[in-house]
This record gives C-alpha cells, sequence and structure tokens, in this order.
C-alpha cells in the first residue's frame, strides 16, 4: 500500500496559533504521517495558544487517529516580520508578549531550531500572514500598509528558506501558503495582501531552482480556498466567499482544513520528490472556472 510515511522527519510549522487555520491542520497532518512537528507562534498569540493548551481545551484537536495526542516537540516565539533582534523596534522588544520571549525574528528560530536539532530538521511550513490595511482598497493603501504586508506575508518566506535552508538535511522541503487573489481581483483582499501572495508564489520558483541547486531541498506553495479561520475571520466577508465558492466551484462544497493538511503532508513527502516550483490548488476546483455560475442565466 503507497501511503505518506513521514517516520524519522521532524517539522517545523511556523504560524500556529490556534486549532483552527491551515498551521494547526498541516502540522497534525504530518503528525498522522508519523512525523515530529514543532509550531512557531506569533508572540501576541502565543500566551493564550499556550494556555489553552495546557488546560487541555485543545484535547480533543489534538486527538491522532491512532489513539494518541499530538504533543509538539517545541513551540517557538516568531514574529516573522523580523529577520534580527536588532531589526525590531524597542517598543515591540519591550512588549509585556514580546520582552519575555527571546530572539523572536528568524533569525532566533533558526538558532533555536539548530540548537534542539544539531542533526538537522525535515520540513519547513510557512503558514502566516498579515496584512495591516487588509481592510483597505489598494486605492487607499498606504505605502507602509503596502510594503507591511509583503514583508510579514511574503518576505518572511524569502527569509525563512535563508535562514532554515542550511539546518534542513538534503531533500528537505518547504511549503508556504496562498490564496487565488494573487492572481485573479479579489475586491476586499486588500492592503497589498494580493501583491504579497503574488511575490509568495513567484519566489516559490525562484526559491526552488536556488534551494533545490544548492541544498536538494524542494519548495512549494498551496493555494488554498477560503476558509473561515480566525485570519480569515478578521477580514470580514469570509462567509460569503465561502458560500461564493460554494456555488460556483466544480465541487460544491467548501474546502476543510483537512484537505490543506493532507495535501501538505503529501507535498512534504518522499512521495512528492518530482514536484518542486509548483503552486498546488486546494480550492474544490474553483480556479478553473472562467465564469460564474450562480447567476440566473444558465449555469449548473
Ligand atoms: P490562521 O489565523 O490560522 O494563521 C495565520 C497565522 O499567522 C496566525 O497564527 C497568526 O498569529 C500568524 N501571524 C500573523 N502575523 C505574524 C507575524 N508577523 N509573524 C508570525 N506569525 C504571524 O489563518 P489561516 O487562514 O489558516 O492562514 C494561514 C495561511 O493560509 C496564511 O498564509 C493565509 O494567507 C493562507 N490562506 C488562507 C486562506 C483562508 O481563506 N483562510 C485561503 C488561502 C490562503
Amino acid at each position: 500500500m503507497l501511503s505518506i510515511d513521514m517516520t524519522g522527519k521532524h517539522a517545523v510549522v511556523a504560524g500556529v496559533a490556534d486549532d483552527g487555520g491551515f498551521g494547526f491542520a498541516i502540522a497534525k497532518a504530518l503528525a498522522e504521517a508519523g512525523a515530529t512537528v514543532s509550531v512557531a507562534s506569533w508572540p501576541p498569540a502565543m500566551g493564550i495558544f499556550t494556555k489553552l493548551l495546557d488546560l487541555g481545551k485543545l484535547d480533543a484537536s489534538l486527538q491522532l487517529s491512532n489513539g494518541t495526542k499530538l504533543k509538539f516537540s517545541k513551540i517557538y516565539p516568531l514574529d516573522a516580520d523580523f529577520d534580527r533582534l536588532e531589526d525590531a523596534p524597542a517598543e515591540i522588544r519591550d512588549n509585556r508578549r514580546y520582552r519575555d520571549s527571546g530572539d523572536f525574528t528568524i533569525g532566533g528560530l533558526a538558532a533555536a531550531v539548530k540548537a534542539d536539532h544539531p542533526d538537522g530538521i525535515d520540513v519547513v511550513v510557512h503558514s502566516l500572514a498579515n496584512g495591516p490595511e487588509v481592510k483597505k482598497p489598494m486605492l487607499e493603501v498606504s505605502r507602509k500598509g503596502y510594503l507591511g504586508a509583503v514583508s510579514a506575508s511574503a518576505y518572511s518566506m524569502v527569509s525563512m528558506v535563508q535562514h532554515l535552508g542550511p539546518l534542513v538535511r538534503r531533500g528537505g522541503s518547504f511549503l508556504s501558503l496562498s490564496y487565488m487573489a494573487s492572481e485573479r481581483a479579489v475586491p476586499g483582499y486588500g492592503g497589498g495582501m494580493s501583491s504579497a501572495k503574488a511575490a509568495l508564489e513567484s519566489d516559490t520558483r525562484i526559491l526552488a531552482f536556488e534551494a533545490g541547486r544548492k541544498w536538494g531541498h524542494r519548495v512549494n506553495v498551496i493555494s488554498a480556498g477560503a476558509f473561515a479561520s480566525r485570519a480569515a475571520s478578521a477580514i470580514g466577508f469570509i462567509h460569503e466567499m465561502i458560500d461564493y465558492a460554494k456555488r460556483n466551484t466544480p465541487l460544491p462544497e467548501a474546502i476543510t482544513a483537512e484537505e490543506v493538511g493532507s495535501t501538505a503532508a503529501f507535498l512534504c513527502s518522499p512521495l512528492a520528490s518530482g514536484i518542486t516550483g509548483s503552486t498546488v490548488y486546494v480550492d474544490k476546483g474553483y480556479h478553473a472556472m472562467g465564469i460564474a455560475v450562480d447567476r440566473s442565466a444558465g449555469g449548473a
């Protein structure tokens, strides 16, 4: 039987701060496949996440199919806006939610992972994004807001490959998460977030080439359909997007986080050893449509 076997592999999944997003589902799918998993959490969200874990409030979500409970090897603090501690402004470093976190930058994450895994790791997942002006249309976005979205949501992946690439064992895998607004206009997905996703997908191709030639690593990106995670719910119209997708996708149903998780586990596994530089759609086929079918004239 052909199965995804990640036994003996270690994965670091960045962008997990609750059990309701893609990062958590990916971490769980990798664990289901036999990998050990660490996660990295944004310091402003990390306190409540660790508290919920300690209180057992996430136990049902952590349940694995073999009867054991998923236990993260480590939860690292990570603010992916920064590469080195010196880059973080004093008001962030001194903020009560950051000041006891140690080095919460991407460089700090790499140093901590290296100390914990001197023999290397195998998988790095980037499942995070932030657009400070995401609710603003492009005609109103500020330079700071636009660059902030690209910094947190796209350059962060470049920096993670730079910093963690040397720590990943030969043949390892990097994966990030994108959204179709990278290639089609999606009014409401603003603040330069669409630009950040376009950069993320473009960077995936050149990172795949460079990291492939340098270390033998693969770099891919999943373009996921609309899903009501905490981050997406903050944008404001996610339920309308999900309803619209359900009416117009070839498979007329909402995507699940588990579907993204299992695709991610496959892409990060040896079964996908021939796939790199790819944008893989997990959207019930929405990207393939050229016309909406929920209009009154025609359709399904
Ligand atoms: P989520 O809320 O589970 O994940 C987003 C995470 O990013 C959160 O844990 C948040 O704390 C973290 N984060 C924000 N700013 C950060 C920073 N500066 N440094 C480190 N972490 C930071 O939501 P999600 O929707 O599962 O998002 C995961 C990925 O999936 C994102 O890249 C998102 O754009 C992408 N995606 C989401 C959808 C959707 O509809 N939910 C669709 C396509 C792609």
